[in-house]
């Protein structure tokens, strides 16, 4: 097969500095030369107007739930949310599976090239091992901080982990919960080099839970049939719960955080030198209409990553949008600066840097094209759109 030779106004490897009007060559889909127009035959260059970037990486995804898609309601917070997701069981599994099957096409479609992706049961994993797209598997856990039922409640979670494809990890949900017998299993299940996510931080509720042993969980949990009367909060915020009870040899990725400081933060990176965080911006204003303080992140140097979250709490799958998002609330954030997040991070976090996330020779990232003229656009308030080339 012949190369590509792929040019635009800007090439961004975002490992290095941005390429005026630099060139990709392209064999199959593996990246083999970077160089500029000078250098090619006029002729054999194919020609883009905006700046060519690597595939996205989706550090936050939940497949299974995209038949939720438009069916609850915005700005609820998050437990009346999850009351949302609850009492909406009655969905056929033919229209589960086309749902999950379309939004895998449509994640593929805007340029996401990897997913890292939480898992409740085994209904993606068809799709999944057909999907162009790469996914990395959370298979998430949660026995709602009750110890002594613990087995009982994640019988179904530890089957989906049998059958997960590759790569895989078992996952807490979040500190809120998941005892700490379940933590000490899922520890036990997760061998090697893997990837751990956590929702983590994400409302007042679970602050209150853990700080003063108080707040809406009491009656959120009693409502489902559960107490929490043997529950003994530890007067620091959530995050420490996590960390005393988490595995600081894995990789670690934190999830929304818009109640995170920047104490917070640099205490986990003291933890574990290989922590990334995914805010889920979209979501987050779905939700609970609240962000996270970004530069209590970008001031200690942390590893952000951006998720899409799921199609319960997102009106699209798309990482370009979550970008958008985050430059209409937080215009301090430079292009560049998300551009690391939405690629070579959550590769990073997601342990596939070795062949995505940065336009660099012997990887195969995807090439992505974006009608975006980096100098002069704003990314909030244009019609920036996706277009796959490779
Ligand atoms: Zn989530």
């Amino acid at each position: 097969m012949s190369p590509r030779y792929i040019t635009a106004d800007w090439i961004y490897p975002v490992t290095s500095p941005r390429i005026f009007q630099g060139v990709i060559v392209i064999e199959g889909e593996r990246i083999t030369g970077i160089t500029s127009r000078d250098l090619i035959d006029t002729d054999l260059l194919e020609y883009h107007k905006g700046i060519l970037i690597p595939g996205f990486i989706n550090s936050h995804c939940h497949l299974e739930l995209s038949h939720l898609k438009g069916r609850i309601p915005t700005g609820t917070g998050l437990l009346e949310f999850i009351k949302g997701v609850v009492s909406l069981r009655e969905v056929s599994q033919d229209e589960i599976d086309a749902a999950i099957e379309e939004a895998d096409a449509y994640m593929w479609s805007k340029g996401i090239q990897a997913v890292g992706d939480i898992c409740n049961k085994p209904d993606t994993f068809s799709v999944k091992r057909r999907s162009k797209i790469k996914y990395y598997n959370f298979v998430e856990m949660f026995d709602f901080l009750q110890e002594s039922r613990t087995d009982e409640l994640t019988r179904g979670y530890k089957d989906a982990f049998a059958l997960a494809p590759e790569p895989k990890s078992a996952v807490p949900h979040a500190p809120y919960s998941v005892s700490p017998g379940l933590f000490a299993q899922i520890n036990q299940l997760n061998s090697g080099k893997v990837t751990v996510s956590i929702h983590n931080q994400e409302l007042k509720a679970e602050e209150d839970l853990f700080v003063s042993g108080g707040g809406d969980f009491y009656s959120f949990y009693s409502r489902f049939g559960m107490n929490l009367d043997h529950f003994q909060h530890t007067g620091q915020s959530s995050i420490y719960y996590g960390l005393k009870h988490m595995d600081p040899e894995h990789r670690t990725l934190f999830v929304h955080n818009t109640l995170t400081l920047q104490k917070e933060v640099e205490d986990a990176h003291e933890w574990n030198s290989n922590v990334f965080w995914a805010t889920c911006a979209n979501a987050n204003l779905y939700i609970e209409n609240k962000l996270p303080d970004y530069f209590a992140f970008i001031n200690t140097g942390a590893l952000m990553t951006i998720g899409t979250d799921s199609l319960s709490s997102n009106w699209q799958l798309s990482i370009l949008e979550e970008m958008k998002t985050i430059t209409k609330y937080q215009s301090r954030i430079l292009f560049d600066t998300l551009l690391q997040w939405a690629t070579i991070n959550g590769a990073r976090a997601l342990g596939m840097d070795d062949q995505l996330g940065s336009l660099e020779i012997g990887k195969q990232p995807g090439i992505i094209l974006l009608n975006y003229n980096p100098d002069e656009d704003n990314l909030a308030d244009q019609k920036v759109e996706v277009r796959r080339l490779i």
